[in-house]
């Protein structure tokens, strides 16, 4: 086995015992960058020089008998949060030079930690897309079918997982982009409780659905990290004030007595492909085995979630948007008119997926129109939430499919903007609610690709989820399978 393959439990215990260094297992990441990156696209910047310091000051602190879950542990960035003196773009054309004067509170706990960052990862523009085709400077691939997208808007954090370039990336899910690409990529992607991980530092989409979350070979994994990065922080003034559990305390088997409900809407989908259908059958009969309960829940406002986001989120990422104006932020298209500077900076800077979202937020936001739009949107959005306080009466976690459908190919659906925002119908409603979701691998399309199964809690109780995907992954081996690039 090569050092770039160990999932962070396996690395940590290595560490500690010395068998390995952190130089070591640091060096074998970057021999695996590369070797895999020039097939698949996944890193818009490789700090290479400052990982293997890292590492080397990681050794050293090992060597002090320094005990945290992430020292000397290879992560990535995706490149919308911040890092002290390493460029931020967002992959956009506008943030193309941007270098933050400071460390999201993401990174510095990873720094306190001793993790070894290395490197800023790929994603759709200001986090807005489902395919890692939004970038501004390249198109990330599939490991698994070099042909196909990753997902997204995370997909650079996705592929570096799951092509092993990575131990853990960081990535951010606002309406699935953490879960989505995980799904495509047969990963474990974790989007926290919205609160539960400080945004200080995260570059803003829509305030109120973004949340900051990582990308693991395991359910372990994904604890271990959940106890380096889930803590309040008064910087974020949406941060959760409470103490925090010791995560890796739900990794106990058995799931006698536990609740698994299934959400009849997301059964009855219409246009769920058969084989995704069929993984999830099997991954209920799994919980069964295991001595869960299942029952049926209903989400009844579920179908308004698709709609309800596109008008909150891109409202919310008008406003956020607004400080690019070559002036505050970003860069500056010199014309001699000020007006003018303003108009040529947006239309060159952004994207066309990210101005077609200010054009809408703009629109749902302003007067005479704010009701109709923006008002009733957040009315649908607490009826959602209250949906799944109801079905958490009855149920301890839900279940549900991650995607309708495997990844598909890359250009299908550029030019069908609707049907692009479809790939979220079963991971929006989490993020409007605020409650945490896990996407787990549960299977493999006949044409090799994987498919993840979303298991969801009420809020702060991660807990739960981690619980029950680390049962799922101790009687499966789908997160154990690898890509052959
Ligand atoms: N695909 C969704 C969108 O384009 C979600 C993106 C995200 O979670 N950042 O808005």
């Amino acid at each position: 086995m090569k050092l770039y393959e160990l999932s962070v439990a396996d690395a940590r215990q290595k560490l500690d015992n010395k068998e390995i260094s952190s130089v070591e297992l640091t060096k074998s990441v970057f021999e695996r960058i590369d070797e895999v990156e020039p097939k698949l696209d996944a890193f818009i910047t490789i700090c290479k020089e400052s990982a293997l310091k890292e590492a080397e000051l990681a050794d050293k602190m090992i060597s002090e008998g320094k005990k945290t879950p992430l020292l000397g542990i290879p992560v990535s960035l995706k490149d919308l949060i911040c890092t002290n003196g390493v460029r931020t773009t967002c992959a956009s054309k506008i943030l193309e030079n941007f270098i933050p004067p400071y460390d999201a509170t993401l990174v510095e706990a990873l720094k306190k930690d001793g993790a070894v960052i290395t490197g800023k990862v790929n994603m759709d523009e200001f986090a807005m897309g489902s395919s890692t085709e939004n970038s501004a400077f390249k198109i990330t691939k599939n490991p698994w079918d070099t042909k196909r997208i990753p997902g997204g808007s995370s997909g650079g954090s996705a592929v570096c997982v799951a092509a092993d370039m990575s131990l853990v990336s960081f990535g951010s899910d606002t309406g699935g982009s953490i879960r989505q690409p995980a799904s495509h990529c047969g990963v474990t992607g974790l989007k926290p409780s919205y609160g539960r991980v400080s945004r200080y530092g995260l570059v803003a989409f829509a305030s109120s659905l973004d949340q900051i979350g990582p990308f693991t070979k395991t359910v372990e994994d994904a604890a271990m990290v959940m106890n380096t990065i889930g803590f309040f922080d008064p910087k974020d003034s949406t941060s959760f004030p409470a103490d925090t559990p010791d995560y890796t305390s739900f990794l106990e088997k058995g799931m006698k007595g536990v609740k698994v409900g299934i959400i009849k809407e997301y059964i009855d989908a219409q246009g769920i492909d058969p084989e995704i259908a069929g993984a999830i059958n099997k991954s209920v009969d799994v919980f069964k085995s295991l001595g869960a309960e299942i029952v049926e829940v209903s989400l009844p406002n579920t179908k308004y979630a698709v709609p309800a986001y596109y008008v909150i989120a891109p409202s919310e990422a008008s406003s956020n948007l607004a400080r690019y104006d070559g002036v505050r932020f970003g860069t500056r298209v010199e014309t001699p008119e000020l007006i003018e500077m303003y108009k040529e900076t947006r239309s060159k800077g952004f994207g066309a997926e990210v101005k077609r979202r200010i054009i809408i937020g703009t629109y749902a936001l302003s007067a005479g129109y704010y009701d109709a739009y923006y008002g009733q949107a957040q009315k649908v959005r607490t009826l959602i939430a209250d949906d799944f306080k109801k079905a958490f009466e009855k149920a301890d976690i839900l279940l549900s499919p991650v995607t309708p459908e495997p990844p598909f190919k890359l250009g299908e659906k550029t030019d069908d903007p609707l049907t692009m925002y479809l790939s979220d119908i079963f991971t929006i409603s989490a993020n409007l609610a605020g409650i945490p979701g896990i996407s787990v691998p549960c299977g493999l399309t006949k044409n090799n690709l994987p498919i993840g199964l979303q298991l969801m809690a009420p809020s702060f109780e991660e807990g739960r989820i981690l619980k029950a995907g680390y049962n799922f992954q101790c009687e499966t081996d789908f997160h154990k399978k690898r890509p052959v690039i």
